[in-house]
């Protein structure tokens, strides 16, 4: 069983799937294309998350392209690690697939997800030879360029707000929740964090907050303070 959580970019709202089982179809995707077990891949989290944008550049893709897409990774929290720390797998926007097929069925597959016109970045296929990533990226990243998440203030809702809770509870930065809502036990939680690690405790996760946050909860595994 799993619960999801799927942030919607328009409304800025998140809305909470508590009970799906591992062969229900994701929320707002189409079909029965991508089932919760495709989504989570090897991620063994009871939580995951996702945008609605990101459901709707999948349908898209998965129009065009017509044919089943195997999916190999999709969503994985902070601390389970795999990818680098400012990747959009932790935020539940990415897509690896294809892994199982050859290189020419790669590249249609490529093609049809940069078609749609849908995706924040669809990465060169000399990136990544053995499978096709695409993502879609929300917001301005705080360090600038063209990767990362976005500066987050009290009051951001969405699917970096929930890195950002993931990764300070843990740390051991008790967010209390983790609901994808910058409240006033996420501002504490951070502010903590900042001070612990020499940033000024403004409550702003910004470029530098970013880098210190994700780099010390990369890839350290569950711990016992991480919420569900
Ligand atoms: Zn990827």
């Amino acid at each position: 069983m799993a619960k999801i959580l799927v942030y919607d970019p328009y409304a800025n709202k998140i809305y909470t799937y508590p009970n799906l089982s591992e062969s229900d179809p994701m929320p707002y995707s189409y079909g029965t294309t991508l089932r919760v077990r495709e989504f989570r891949g090897s991620s063994s989290s009871p939580t995951l998350w996702t945008t609605t944008a990101a459901m709707e550049a999948w349908n898209l893709t998965r129009r065009k392209y017509g044919k089943g897409i195997y999916v190999g990774y999709a969503f994985k929290r902070i601390w389970e690690g795999g990818h680098s720390a400012t990747s959009q797998h932790y935020a539940g926007v990415a897509f690896d697939v294809g892994q199982n097929t050859t290189a020419a069925v790669r590249k249609q597959i490529w093609q049809a997800a940069k078609d749609t016109g849908a995706w924040g970045y669809v990465e060169p296929l000399s990136m990544t030879p053995t499978w096709v990533h695409f993502d879609r990226r929300l917001g301005t990243p705080a360090c600038g360029g063209s990767s990362g998440y976005p500066t987050l203030r009290s009051g951001a809702t969405g699917v970096y707000v929930l890195i950002m809770q993931d990764a300070l509870n843990a740390l051991g930065y008790s967010t209390r929740t983790l609901d994808g809502k910058f409240g006033p036990n996420t501002l504490s939680a951070l502010k903590a964090f900042q001070c612990s690690v020499g940033l000024s405790a403004d409550g702003v996760c910004g470029c530098n907050t970013w880098k210190k946050l994700t780099s010390a909860a990369l890839g350290i595994g569950r711990t016992a303070t991480v919420l569900n």
